[in-house]
């Protein structure tokens, strides 16, 4: 990576810090970003992922780490923003891909608390359950707790809810039955979403770069395959984007026949004034961290002991609630539901931690020392 290239990505940036390791043994690049912790010790997924370039991995590190300092924010919850991208050269061996994660898990501990992570795209909760064999900044593992080791679920549930939501503030009614969405990516989060909203009488159309997994899931669902060229020409109530992130941008937007974009991938927008394009079309955008904090929220609260599984899901589903109350606000101020949730997370971040709050995440903040 040039000192250039290096420098450039790093200057628009103003998160706290980023921690920036070649692991040689694999020829990994680590980027560990620490936005922000206003509220509590930073918190936030490892994405392990081979990039064309390693600074495409560093780029991911800075966006999605800001992204969770909002997210935590949006949910009122006393912890800070941080992601870690393990950029990996190639598929790794068993062998290797375990020595890289015992290697971070001691890069986790040098940090004594500061930053704590869990699963995140391309780690599964057996590799969480690598780093917890010599870090303890780490949620989400066999033996700690008998929860859900996966999160996506609880993603999906809070998706749908936020979908349910923006069909209320766009046409009046959270009823999906008869309503057309397309959920693009059918994977962890977009498998189960697909289901819910079939569930409730949908008439679902699925896409995914893997045409089997496409195949699969509209067969399950009785839905229709829409293939990844058409997806954004495709006519549609709710367009549902569960794969990558930057799907909305100057060149999609012009083509989308959508009254609203509801889904779960990070970072949807490419732009922030993509936000100014999609009103100026009169589309109802669900802003990505709000709508997508269903998994974080749950796992937050299930190995916090704080809430039994049942209450959890109440929990994630009050997304709903607060979407309602962001294209609400948006409305008033005549701002873009981005704006308006943003202004909500400004808020929480300059009111800083809420003390009540506080005891019920002593645990975790006693572990994760600031
Ligand atoms: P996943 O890897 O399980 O599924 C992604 C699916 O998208 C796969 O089936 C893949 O084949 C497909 N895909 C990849 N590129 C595509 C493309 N260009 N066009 C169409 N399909 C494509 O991931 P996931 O856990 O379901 O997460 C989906 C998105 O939601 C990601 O952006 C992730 O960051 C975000 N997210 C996930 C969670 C969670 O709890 N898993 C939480 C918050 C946000």
């Amino acid at each position: 990576m040039g000192e250039r290239t290096f420098l450039d990505i790093l200057e628009p940036w103003d998160g706290l810090g980023i921690l920036v390791r070649r692991d040689h043994p694999t020829g990994t690049w680590i980027f560990l970003a620490i936005h922000d912790d206003t509220l509590g010790p930073a918190t936030g997924g490892c994405r392990m992922k081979v990039y064309e370039r390693p600074e495409d991995g560093l780029r991911d590190a800075l966006r999605l780490s800001e992204g969770m300092t909002y997210k935590w924010a949006a949910m009122d919850f006393p912890f800070g923003g941080g992601k870690t991208v393990l950029a990996i050269p190639r598929p790794l061996s068993q062998e290797e891909r375990r020595g890289l994660l015992l290697r971070f898990g001691e890069l986790l501990n040098s940090l004594g608390g500061r930053y704590g992570t869990g699963a995140d795209l391309g780690t599964t909760s057996e590799d969480m359950q690598t780093i917890a064999e010599v870090s303890e900044y780490v949620i989400g593992v066999h033996g700690r707790s008998d929860g859900p080791m996966d999160p996506s679920p609880f993603t999906a549930l809070g998706v749908f809810s936020g979908i349910r939501a923006a069909l209320e503030h766009r046409f009046g009614s959270t009823d999906v039955s008869g309503r057309r969405v397309l959920v693009q990516g059918v994977g962890a989060v977009g498998g189960p979403l697909a289901h819910y909203l079939s569930e409730a009488g949908a008439s679902v159309l699925v896409s995914d770069a893997d045409p089997e997994a496409a195949r699969r899931v509209a067969t399950e669902i009785g839905g229709v395959v829409v293939e990844p060229v058409d997806v954004y020409a495709t006519e549609c109530d709710v367009y549902a984007p569960c794969a990558i992130g930057a799907t909305v941008n100057a060149r999609t937007i012009p083509e989308l026949r959508c009254a609203i974009i509801a889904g779960a991938a990070n970072n949807q927008l490419e732009l922030l004034n993509d936000a100014d394009r999609l009103a100026e079309r009169g589309i109802l955008y669900a802003p990505d961290y709000v709508i997508n904090g269903g998994g974080a929220m749950a796992f937050t609260l299930i190995y916090q002991g704080l809430e039994p599984i049942s209450k959890v899901e109440d929990r994630v589903v009050g997304i709903g609630s607060r979407l309602r109350s962001i294209f609400e606000e948006a409305q008033r101020s005549g701002g873009s539901p981005v704006e308006a949730a943003r202004s909500h997370a400004e808020r929480i971040l300059k009111r800083g931690p809420f003390a009540a709050e506080l005891s019920a995440f002593d645990d975790i903040r006693g572990r994760f020392a600031r």
